[in-house]
């Protein structure tokens, strides 16, 4: 069997279809993954890397004493499947393979993703031949030369992108441990440092900082408005901008009447058409529809994976001489965009436009097959029109302008105003994309004299420069070779991520800053270009073989250990600096109790809230849902009446969930709940409020000396307010409990909400757990619970609710467990149930019942009965099995009952005893006969 390996499953798809050359293709599911067979051919998908480079065990701790951040950097590594289930498919496979080639994609990575099938390959098949197909574009005639024209697997570039892995790796584990060790930072939180992404972050915070520099300064424009055959013309001042606003008003004043025309002068210009694409002009061009880098990258790939445009990953702006120009026309003259392909046949120009950057690998992105707005969406479409077109505009004769430049005078100062018409349209006819704007002037003759109607002089401001956009960020981190055409788009997202910098344009948060900065200070080849542009070029080495990868390896190792050096040497320094300087970021303003700080506070687990610098002597605090809904921000927002600022959970995945000012959402939330203690009126709420009190809890925990002086209150009233919220809040607590116990039990549905279904409950006077246990099904299902569901609700209830109350009584959780097993429901079941009955179902002594049932009448306000002492059970014990026919098992079950001695026998009622014991009705009768009978006898012989 011949195995082809392709780099994701979509194209071992195509591959197949391509190969197969009109024969049907068998799809088979191996545990998930799809293979694709034709004749003696089966083509498998990876997922991109099924592998992934980590160090050996032993590293995991973080805060071991013998694996220090550093030693991070000499680590070994190894190589641990990520994808296991297409691992194992790709080595059963390989086994049965008698020929497997490899056919991922065509650049560093793809070689790598390469270089890992070929090793999981060998491992199980030690002398199967391996080729290599290359292409780059997954169309049927770039695809069957490839195949016609294997290659081997080129060690030297997967020999790059491996040291690229584990420097990449090394660098990003060693630093990212130290920092936020350093920092006092673990999980959510840590501070992530990276080879390539420090220095693009550093140019964002450099950005900024020269923005925050910038010192804008005054300028004056002047300009005029004079009119030929009825139009307005706008003219400017030769002198552009002014810096003397003296000047300008001179200027200005010495504009008059008539406006001579000096100088009339036509030209034409050349406008070139645009070069090919290479990935990072193409990311410019789709931002300015509107596409992120990571998004425009990803449409593109589904793009090429499924044969419409060639591979998006490419730095070459020249068309190779091998790539049919006439042949990709000839396949596009059927696209939607027949019209314009039609028009370049007939006008194009003899050689196609050329960039300044030529490789080898893959040619510049040109479109490869015909793809409809229907087929592919709306969004890839928009993407597939623009690589279309851009080609087509590389084919296009060079657009002429004719320009028109007329000068004036005026009272001696010079005006001028220039024009522009597309003469011949050229490119722009087949590219919309860059807007070609005509400035149509009328005719003017040297010597004509104009009227003036407006003379303007406007101040203007110098702006400082602007932030990056993403597209911007990517054309200066090639231009410093930062990244690969693969990487820059992917760095710049986990910028992102890390909440390092936010918004586009691109601006740093403080803790991108404040990390930034601590690196700057303490080991800049880091934050510097310098150091990753050194290792790109050695990567170019190991892929012309110059170098070998473990040499590279070795130099990046030694130029870490030196960073490390001056790093470990200032740790407490860097550590406190970023401690103190991001604490910043969790703050939010004034307590408005005792004028401190209020901050978001994260503690050990999901806890998170809001707390005041002064604590423990000021408590004032608002609590915040748990981590699980959000982790807890501040935002820029600042609320106008408490002056803090605005709080926002966010959650990976998940919409922001904007809780806004902290204090105003404390006082609507809590709103409601103090409003139910009844002596709370308007006026008093407001008091409250004014004094800082914003919750039930507040109330009900404070002292009631300390409440009537901060409230005003009598000393009674103040103890009655005490009191009252004492029960509010007791209330609350059922209330949130019997909520919490819903939600555990009723399992969640679309359309179903649990607040619909409480307050339907609420009105219903079911608003605890103990009312919710005597509820009945009919209530239940007209709150929207199903009749079954109602059922096994309520017994659950009523379960938990006994099992409560029992717990209450302070009998141990141990022994709650034993009862709950022998079926012994609430307090009243357990005390109707007696001493004997509960010691024979639980097997527990005696002695210990009895103190249970003591503590369940006290409970009960009841008086304890009489407690049975282990000899008085024993000797009734005896004077059951006395009697003829009574087996032990039958005294064990009467015991059960209740019925343990010779006195309660002849006491108990036959039927019910009967019932609870599952014994015959007319043999109890039959033994209390008999007992009788020797009571009887007894007393004669006295
Ligand atoms: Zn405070
Ligand atoms: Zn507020």
């Amino acid at each position: 069997m011949h195995l082809i390996v392709a780099e994701k499953n979509i194209s071992a798809h195509r591959i197949a279809q391509i190969l197969a050359g009109g024969h049907k293709v068998t799809e088979k599911k191996d545990a998930g993954v799809s293979t694709y067979s034709f004749g003696d051919t089966t083509t498998v998908g990876l997922r991109g890397h099924v592998v992934e480079v980590d160090f050996v065990p032993g590293y995991e701790n973080w805060r071991s004493e013998t694996y220090t951040p550093r030693s991070l950097i000499d680590a070994k590594t190894i190589k641990v499947p990520t994808e296991k289930r297409i691992v194992s498919l790709l080595q059963k496979l390989a086994r049965q393979a008698d020929g497997v080639t490899i056919a991922t994609d065509f650049d560093t990575e793809g070689e790598l993703i390469g270089k890992e099938a070929y090793e999981l390959v060998r491992a199980v098949n030690k002398n199967v031949k391996i080729d290599r197909a290359r292409f780059s574009a997954i169309t049927p005639q770039e695809i069957r030369s490839a195949f016609a024209n294997t290659t081997d697997l080129d060690f030297a570039l997967a020999a790059a992108g491996e040291a690229r892995q584990s420097i990449d790796l090394m660098w990003g584990a060693s630093l990212t441990r130290f920092i936020s060790l350093a920092a006092k930072r673990g999980g959510n939180n840590i501070l992530s440092v990276g080879r390539v992404q420090s220095p693009t972050l550093t140019m964002i915070v450099d950005r900024e900082k020269e923005i925050e520099k910038f010192v804008p300064e005054k300028y004056w424009q002047l300009g005029l408005v004079t009119e030929k055959s009825g139009e307005p013309i706008e003219a400017r001042h030769t002198n552009g901008r002014f810096k003397d606003q003296k000047a300008a008003e001179l200027a200005r004043d010495r504009t008059k009447e008539p406006l001579v025309v000096i100088e009339v002068k036509e030209g034409t210009k050349q406008d070139r058409s645009p070069s090919p694409f290479d990935t990072t002009t193409y990311i410019v061009a789709a931002a300015r529809l509107g596409f992120s880098a990571a998004n425009a990258m990803r449409i593109a790939e589904e793009l090429y994976m499924n044969g419409y445009i060639s591979y998006p990953r490419t730095d070459n702006t020249v068309y190779p001489a091998s790539l049919d120009l006439n042949g990709v026309l000839a396949t596009i003259r059927n696209s939607p965009f027949k019209k314009d392909v039609e028009w370049i046949i007939a006008h194009r120009r003899p050689e196609p436009t050329r960039g300044k950057k030529s490789s080898t690998d893959h040619p510049p992105i040109h479109p490869t097959g015909i793809a409809t707005r229907e087929g592919i969406g709306e969004d890839a479409f928009r993407i597939y029109e623009l690589v279309l077109r851009r080609f087509l505009a590389t084919l296009s004769p060079d657009a002429l302008w004719q320009t028109l430049k007329i000068n004036f005078e005026a009272g001696g100062e010079t005006y001028t105003v220039t024009g522009g018409r597309l003469l011949e349209p050229g490119w722009h006819a087949v590219y919309p994309f860059s807007e070609a704007k005509e400035t149509l002037l009328p005719v003017f003759v040297t010597g004509e004299k104009l009227p003036i109607r407006k003379v303007n002089l406007d101040e203007k401001e110098t702006l400082p420069p602007a932030r990056y956009t993403q597209s911007k960020l990517i054309q200066r981190m090639e231009e410093l070779g930062l990244g690969t055409k693969s990487t820059r788009h992917e760095v710049i997202q986990r910028l992102v991520s890390r909440k390092y910098v936010e918004g586009n344009p691109l601006r740093p948060t403080l803790v991108g800053r404040v990390v930034t900065e601590a690196l700057e200070k303490n080991a800049n080849t880091i934050t510097k270009p310098d150091m990753t542009q050194t290792i790109e070029s050695h990567m170019q080495q190991i892929k012309e073989s110059k170098r070998t990868r473990d040499d590279v390896i070795a130099e990046s190792r030694s130029m870490l250990h030196k960073a490390f050096d001056q790093l470990e040497a200032n740790e407490q320094e860097i550590g406190e600096d970023i401690r103190n300087r991001t604490a910043e970021e969790l703050n939010l303003g004034r307590c408005p109790a005792c004028g401190g700080t209020l901050a978001i506070k994260h503690m050990r687990g999901s806890t998170q809230f809001i707390g005041c610098s002064r604590y423990p002597e000021c408590t004032f605090n608002i609590g915040l849902p748990v981590t699980q809904w959000g982790w807890a921000v501040r935002t820029d927002d600042i609320c106008d009446k408490h002056h803090l600022h605005f709080v926002r959970l966010v959650r990976k995945g998940a919409r922001p969930w904007d809780i806004g000012c902290p204090l105003c959402h404390h006082i609507s939330s809590n709103a409601e709940s103090l409003t139910e203690i009844p002596s709370m009126d308007e006026a008093l709420l407001e008091k409250a409020r004014s004094r800082h009190i914003y919750t039930v809890a507040e109330i009900a925990r404070s002292e009631p000396d300390q409440l009537a002086q901060i409230l005003g209150l009598t000393p009674e009233k103040a103890q009655k307010l005490k009191s009252e919220a004492g029960t509010v809040l007791e209330k609350l607590r059922r209330r949130s409990e019997c909520r919490k116990f819903m939600r555990n039990h009723l399992i969640p549905r679309k359309g179903r909400s649990y607040a619909k279904i409480m307050e339907a409950l609420g009105k219903a006077g079911v608003t605890d757990l103990a009312s919710l246990a005597r509820a009945n099904p009919g209530t239940l299902q007209q709150a929207g619970i199903g009749e079954h569901e109602a059922r096994d609700l309520l017994t659950e209830a009523r379960i938990t609710h006994n099992s409560q109350l029992l717990k209450e009584t302070g009998i141990p959780a141990v022994s709650l467990k034993k009862y709950r097993e022998a079926g012994i429901g609430g307090p009243d079941d357990f005390a109707a149930a007696g001493a004997a009955k509960l010691a024979s179902l639980t097997g527990m002594s005696t002695g210990t019942v009895n103190r249970h049932l003591a503590l369940v009448c006290e409970y009960l306000h009841r008086p304890v009965p009489v407690t049975l002492p282990k000899a008085r059970l024993e000797k009734g014990r005896k004077e059951l099995l006395s009697i003829k026919g009574l087996t032990a098992t039958v005294a064990d079950k009467l015991i059960g009952t209740g019925v343990f001695n010779a006195e309660t026998l002849c006491a108990a009622d036959a039927h019910k005893t009967a019932a609870a014991s599952g014994l015959d009705e007319e043999k109890i009768r039959g033994y209390q006969a008999q007992m009788r009978k020797k009571q009887e006898n007894a007393i004669i012989r006295i």
